[in-house]
């Protein structure tokens, strides 16, 4: 029998997209006694799928609603021509949501900074909360920790941390926050949104779905200029780096490295503040390393500290992680060793021929793309037909205090699986230190 969370959907309903979201949506509806029969999956490419076209799911399946994943646009032609007969359009986020009941709930989203955002809640909660659902656009789907519940595997959340993307944002008018962060605002999936205004809007959607507070970075982009000539629905918390609580908490000496994530912390601060939560909650922010292979401080090994920025495949993580890292060691004049190669893309190594002028930055090549990357970039410094080549090389140069970088520029996939391969070889050589 259809749990009564579900009796009011019109079936059939059809799945749009089997990504993970898919397939998480259909987990929670088989758990709550939806019959398979009346569940229809449409996706292009997986061959899980029944339906491998919009006009057979259509003709053949006859849905009489449509569960559509994020990654598909809610203005398809087809859909929108489905809403107009009259079939039912909804979201994985949508049906999860109707479980929830107790939970307090607390949405982030922006254009940069949900992730690290996120997961600084994460590790605030661990610090003081018993019961806590950290997911959404960000790790395990909402879907997962609603089917759970429903199933009783685990216990109900006393605090559900989402992070959402626009494209969830569009489509989860049940959206209920107690409180929400907006952490920035850029253009952004152009491809999508007829205009950054369009994009801007669907963003916006998160203050009209909060109910108590909405923390606002003043550092976010085009966010402080936007909002001018708006009125505040509810209280807007501006928020940045210079943050009173920052200094109250000694937030400054955090793990995480680069100074736009004390933008990242002064809101996840705010929060804390603004949801009553208690003392304790502070420590997580301090203690907080960074997203795994994304600048992430492994902390400081045999006196020397190692960063794994293995996800930096452009010129511009390059630079963000290399500004990052100088930030934290220059006021002690200390060297920055960074490890640059893998595959090339053609990437402009020549943009960063600019740190050739800095004395305190040692480069070290490696891969199949060492010497093209060296020749562009005019950049000295060694090379190394490994990465854990060119990191013993840097470890043994490197003086105590010094950090050593792999941001590499590169892709993995001359030499390992993936970046997180990459970044775990790195990781373990630096902990074996
Ligand atoms: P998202 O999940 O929104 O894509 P992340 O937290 O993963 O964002 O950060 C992605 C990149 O955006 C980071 O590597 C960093 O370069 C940049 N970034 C993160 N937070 C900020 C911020 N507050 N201000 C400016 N840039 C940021």
């Amino acid at each position: 029998m259809t749990s009564a969370f579900f009796s009011d959907l019109p079936l059939p309903c059809a799945i749009v997209g089997m990504g993970v979201t898919g397939t998480a949506v259909k987990k929670l509806l088989e758990a709550a006694g939806v019959s398979n029969k009346s569940i229809l999956t449409f996706d292009h490419n997986s061959v899980e799928a029944q339906f491998h076209s919009s006009a057979e799911l259509l003709t053949q399946g006859q849905p009489k609603s449509l569960i559509v994943s994020p990654g598909v646009p809610l203005q398809s032609s087809w859909i929108m021509e489905a809403k107009k007969t009259g079939i039912f359009i909804t979201s994985e986020l949508s049906l999860a949501s109707r479980l929830l009941t107790t939970e307090s709930l607390i949405a982030i989203t922006g254009s940069v900074g949900k992730s690290t955002t996120t997961c600084l809640l994460n590790a605030v909660l661990e610090q003081f909360c018993s019961s806590f659902f950290v997911g959404g656009n960000l790790g395990t789907p909402l879907a997962i920790y609603a089917m759970e519940v429903l199933q009783k595997k685990r216990p109900r959340a006393e605090r559900v941390v989402l992070e959402l993307s626009s494209y969830q944002l569009e489509n989860f008018p049940e959206l209920n926050a107690d409180h929400s962060i907006l952490t920035y605002l850029t253009a952004n999936h152009l491809e999508r949104y007829n205009s950054k205004h369009d994009y801007f809007e669907t963003k916006w959607v998160i203050e009209k779905q909060t109910q108590k507070s909405l923390i606002l970075n003043s550092n976010g982009g085009e966010l402080q200029s936007w909002l001018q000539k708006r009125e505040p629905r509810l209280p807007w918390i501006w928020t940045n780096r210079q943050d009173p609580l920052m200094a109250q908490h000694s937030l400054t000496q955090c793990e995480l490295l680069g100074s736009h994530n004390l933008d990242n912390i002064a809101m996840a601060a705010q929060l804390i503040d603004q949801a009553g939560w208690p003392e304790a909650a502070f420590e997580g922010l301090k203690k907080f390393p960074g997203l795994p292979h994304r600048v992430e401080n492994l902390g400081v090994h045999g006196g020397v500290r190692y960063i794994n920025d293995s996800k930096a495949t452009t010129m511009e993580s390059v630079k963000i992680a290399v500004q990052s890292v100088l930030e934290s060691l220059n006021h002690h004049q200390k060297t920055l060793h960074l490890l640059l190669g893998g595959r090339d893309k053609n990437l402009p190594w020549e943009e960063l021929s600019t740190m050739r002028m800095n004395p305190y930055i040692q480069t070290y090549f490696f891969g199949e793309c060492r010497e093209k990357a060296k020749y562009l970039s005019q950049l000295g410094g060694s090379m190394s037909v490994t990465m854990l080549e060119a990191l013993k090389l840097a470890q043994k140069k490197a003086q105590w205090g010094d950090a050593i970088l792999l941001s590499p520029g590169g892709t993995s996939l001359d030499e390992f699986k993936n970046f997180e391969h990459r970044g775990e070889i790195f990781r373990s050589f630096a902990l074996n230190q």
